[in-house]
């Protein structure tokens, strides 16, 4: 096994004994791989490879250049779609189907940063001074230690890595170690367009070790984290001995409000995919129902008949809508929740419990849950529950919906569902999250930031910001006919 991808070679882990890892396959609990299991010594070797190679790599290439790299990228990622989408679907238990729109957007993501590579070679400043010229030029950060989650291993990383190679660092990425088989598939196609030795490397294993030692590492410039609150705060708390820069992508619990004057048929559909979508593990997921209290009670009839009939299923399978949650740890969590919920008055209306099909015995499943009736100052409607659980509030006037969305410690992203233009516009303006979308759920664009207010994070993912993360801004003032200035009069002064 040769998984660590150091200074350009695919190596092994340099455990004393043979360090590996086994991938699961959440639908049935069945063997995927084994991976090799990096020690601190295979980070510092990477963070080492990474500091050597990312001079030479912003020196040596124009943006022009590193742009063509990461169009090539793409280029392969279309090529590999069908074997990426698959892979995808093993490892996280997520539909082929959104495994393919996973590779499509990690597609348009490589070619937005290839295009916005050498769009911007910084401003000129006016300095009031026809003898001084002033311009801001971007350069790299240097080497950056990128670490993903496991709901999107190769949506998130490649986040990362395009805008961080456009910009000229050098990477050592980290995927979650339970999902770590498209980032090992990803790295082979960033060899294969060429990236020099270095550039990027690659390296398996918990957070608790290979993790810590990347974020704390002294050669590491800066952190990009995509991942949970806690996690985040650790990240945050060691790289403040740096002091290095952070990028955090972190948890939301996201409000769906929806006024009275919709389509109650397509609102309901939009509201089981925001809610449901990879059974709820997403980042985004509309977790919060917040209704008008006319359409409450029908709305929920409907919203629980439809997510009764979500078909569960192997997510190679054509017919199935839904897949496992990622593990049995991961399952035994949310079912914490539910029964907390349960216990703290809140209306069980569908789920909650595992599918009875005899079929998905081995597989982390859980049926869709809809709670009504919830304290809005439960743990089920606050904490991010991260799986096929949705809460439903109700709501009066415009300023109570408001209220309610607001009322959490993230602020992702949120949706608001209305036919009155002035009102969508009033209260996307009110929502304090990262995106808000009308009468719509969940869709991003490479070109539009993504991130979040609150504890959903630091700093923002895709769009021009995007890149900035991953800059930094020098600021070169020349004088053009210097001549003694004779600031201090006693040296040599008139
Ligand atoms: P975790 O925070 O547990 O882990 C994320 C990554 O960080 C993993 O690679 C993990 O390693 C690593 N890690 C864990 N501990 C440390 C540490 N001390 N130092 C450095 N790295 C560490 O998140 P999950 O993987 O459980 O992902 C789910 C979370 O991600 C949710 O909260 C979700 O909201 C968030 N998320 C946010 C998104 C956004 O855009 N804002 C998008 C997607 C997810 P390992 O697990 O391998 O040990």
């Amino acid at each position: 096994m040769k998984d660590l991808f150091i200074a350009g070679a695919w190596t092994d882990s340099t455990a004393q004994t043979p360090a590996t890892r086994t991938i699961y396959n959440p639908f049935d609990g069945s063997e995927l791989a084994t991976v090799s299991e990096a020690t601190a010594e295979d980070v510092d070797a990477a963070v080492a490879a990474a500091k050597r190679a990312q001079p030479e790599w912003w020196g040596s290439t124009s943006a022009t250049e590193r742009g063509d790299l990461l169009r090539r990228v793409a280029d392969l990622l279309v090529r590999d779609r069908e074997e990426l989408a698959r892979t995808e679907c093993l490892d996280t238990g997520k539909t082929v189907k959104e495994g393919r729109i996973d590779v499509d957007d990690v597609v348009s993501v490589f070619r937005y940063y290839a295009d916005l590579a050498d769009k911007d070679a910084g401003r000129v400043v006016d300095t009031g001074n026809p003898d001084a010229i002033s311009r801001i030029v971007h350069e790299p950060v240097g080497v950056c230690a990128l670490i993903a989650p496991w709901n999107y291993p190769l949506l998130q990383i490649s986040w990362k890595i395009a805008p961080a190679l456009a910009a000229g660092n050098a990477v050592v990425v980290k995927p979650s170690e339970l999902t770590p088989m498209t980032t090992i598939h990803l790295v082979r196609l960033l060899a294969e367009a060429g990236v020099p030795d270095g550039v990027v490397n690659l390296v398996l294993g918990s957070g608790a070790v290979v993790g810590e030692r990347m974020v704390s590492h002294p050669d590491v410039d800066m952190v990009s984290f995509t991942g949970g609150l806690a996690t985040g705060r650790r990240i945050m708390a060691a790289a403040a001995a740096g002091p290095k820069r952070v990028a955090l992508e972190l948890g939301g619990k996201n409000p769906n409000v929806v006024f009275a004057d919709v389509d109650l048929d397509t609102a309901v559909d939009y509201a089981l995919a925001a809610a449901f979508l990879h059974s709820g593990q997403v980042c985004s997921a509309g977790s919060r129902l917040i209704l008008h209290e006319d359409i409450h009670d029908d709305f929920v009839a409907e919203m629980a008949r439809r997510a009764e009939a979500i078909v569960l299923g192997n997510g190679l399978d054509d017919d199935t809508e839904c897949g496992p949650l990622i593990s049995a740890e991961h399952r035994a969590k949310v079912e914490k929740y539910i029964e907390q919920a349960v216990a703290d008055g809140a209306r069980l209306v569908c789920g909650g419990t595992r599918p009875d099909d005899p079929e998905l015995r081995d597989g982390y499943f859980l049926r869709p849950t809809i709670f009504t009736d919830v304290a809005s100052d439960s743990a089920i409607v606050q904490e991010e529950v991260f799986g096929p659980v949705v809460t439903v509030e109700r709501f009066r006037t415009e300023e109570e919906a408001v209220r309610l969305a607001n009322d959490t410690e993230y602020g992702l992203a949120g949706a608001v569902w209305t036919n009155d233009a002035s009102r969508a516009q009033r209260v996307a303006g009110a929502l304090r999250h990262g995106t808000v979308w009308i009468n719509d759920y969940h869709p991003y664009l490479p070109q539009a930031e993504w991130g979040g207010f609150g504890k959903s994070g630091i700093g923002r993912e895709l769009g021009p910001t995007g890149l900035d993360e991953y800059r930094e801004s020098k600021h070169i003032y020349q004088n053009t006919r210097p001549a003694p200035l004779r600031w201090f009069a006693g040296n040599g002064g008139v």
